[in-house]
């Protein structure tokens, strides 16, 4: 299996992955279908609010989305879809070449699309985040720096490098490269290979989930939220039913998938049920570009319209504003719990590289089960808070695989880390708390929004789009 060069301008429709040995067991069947369900969740909520992206709430009450339509900002076809999947695809491609984590090659894909449209519905990057464009222009620059210091003169030979490689030729390169307080959604909105790739180990999930969003928004909210949600899709996987997800007492109960590390109280105060209002976008519901309202806005979707996929994508559409990727965030957890059957067949066939997101979940499927095997990792963890009372649409229970159990000592984290885990630098976990816990207060109250007027930053952040109208403030500030 392998991804093409960025420089062979193949469309994502046109790459022929093909696909892994089958699945075996009926339990098999049913994880590589939620782990579909999540990709294709993703990528259909990010297609379907495409259209109306930016959009304000009022606007989408007297016009509600409720078909894959063509259009929006971007002018994109039915079933088009943008940078979310866009960099969620980048992220398994990693995930699936290097066969581990590796924050490195990750930017370096993220750095393909930005410049050479990798992995593209359109085959160009049309519509960066601010935030993720800083960081890889960033990212950019060491990269140049560490190409004099290894005398490389070909910047191919500078991205075939692996994190490990960086690492042991050059100890202070840096592969987290958001500035302060950066707690935009653009990390969440891709995040959801991580857990569907590493959801036997869950406290590696978690780890790694906060670990993919550092690399660009640095801030810990913005980490915080992709460890929570990560943690609600590898439940979502292991088969818990819906009143676990939505448990007020979720993360107390699987504290052990978090380490030593506990969450921002921001990420926290959503973990305890913020998001369960009935009247949404009436008791402040935003489908913003904070992560804080995006994880808020996602998971009040995916509460409020139990049962159906369907319902709970539209109403994240419907809240407005960043809509495409509120809708791609609850796609994510929705299609994992729900599983890929029951996303709206008529989406789906109209959804663009269908088949190569399909067979890119298979792939997460059946590598990640090569991951935990060649690098002997235990599968599971020592939660045990799985119901057998399983009302999971999939119908099963997580419990039924449990046999060996994980202590938090085993885990690498910002406190501790271990060898076990061979193909991860855990320098790179050491630093991280480096990054979320720099000086934050001035940048990072400038970036939230209780404390200051988004609006006030805008304007140059959008020399890089193809279009400059109003509309793309919103991407512009936080993505
Ligand atoms: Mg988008």
């Amino acid at each position: 299996m392998n991804f093409p060069s960025p420089h062979a301008r193949v469309l994502p429709h046109q790459i022929p992955l093909g696909k892994p040995p089958e699945s075996r067991g009926t339990e098999e069947a049913k994880q590589l279908n939620c782990i579909q369900g999540s990709l294709l969740g993703l990528a259909v909520g990010d297609a379907l609010g495409a259209s109306v992206e930016f959009r304000p709430h009022q606007y989408l009450v007297v016009h509600p989305v409720k078909k894959m339509q063509s259009g929006g900002t971007w002018g994109l076809k039915a079933g088009q879809w943008t940078d979310d999947t866009s960099m969620a695809l980048c992220l398994a491609s990693s995930l699936l070449t290097m066969k581990t984590f590796d924050p490195y090659n990750q930017m370096v894909r993220y750095k393909w699309w930005y410049k050479h449209g990798f992995l593209s519905a359109t085959g160009h990057c049309f519509d960066i985040g601010s935030t993720t464009r800083q960081s890889l222009d960033l990212f950019c620059h060491r990269q140049k720096e560490l190409m004099k210091v290894l005398s490389l003169r070909n910047e191919n030979d500078v991205d075939k490098l692996s994190i490990i490689d960086v690492k042991s030729r050059q100890p202070t390169f840096d592969v987290n490269c958001s500035k302060p307080g950066k707690a935009g959604n653009g990390a969440l909105m891709r995040l959801a290979p991580v857990p569907l790739f590493y959801f036997r180990n869950p406290p590696l999930a978690v780890e790694y989930s906060g670990a993919s969003a550092r690399v660009t928004h640095g801030d810990k909210k913005a980490v915080d939220a992709c460890r929570y949600y990560g943690a609600l899709i590898v439940a979502a996987i292991r088969g818990e039913p819906f009143e676990n997800l939505t448990n007020k007492s979720f993360y107390t109960e699987h504290k052990d998938w978090f380490g030593s590390d506990d969450l921002h109280e921001e990420v926290l105060r959503i973990a305890a049920g913020s998001y369960q209002k009935n009247d949404g976008y009436d008791k402040g519901i935003r489908g913003k570009g904070y992560v804080i309202d995006a994880l808020e806005a996602a998971l009040w979707a995916f509460w409020k319209y139990k049962g159906s996929f369907k319902d709970g994508v539209l109403a994240a559409i419907n809240l407005g504003d960043d809509t495409d990727t509120t809708a791609a965030i609850y796609g994510q957890l929705a299609g994992a719990y729900y599983g890929a059957d029951n996303i709206p067949a008529d989406w789906v066939d109209k959804l663009y590289a269908k088949e190569l997101i399909r067979d890119i979940g298979s792939w997460l499927h059946y590598e990640g089960d090569s991951f935990m095997l060649e690098n002997n990792q235990p599968k599971e963890s020592s939660h045990q808070q799985v119901h057998s009372t399983d009302k999971h649409p999939n119908n099963h229970n997580a419990s039924e695989s449990m046999s060996t159990v994980m202590t938090s000592s085993q885990f690498p984290n910002s406190d501790s880390h271990n060898t076990t885990y061979p193909t991860y630098d855990p320098s790179i976990q050491q630093q991280a708390p480096k990054q979320s816990n720099t000086p934050l207060n001035i940048s990072e109250h400038s970036n939230d929004p209780s404390l200051s007027n988004p609006s006030s930053t805008n304007s140059q952040n959008l020399h890089n789009n193809p279009k400059s109208n109003s509309d793309q403030i919103g991407k512009s500030e936080w993505g």
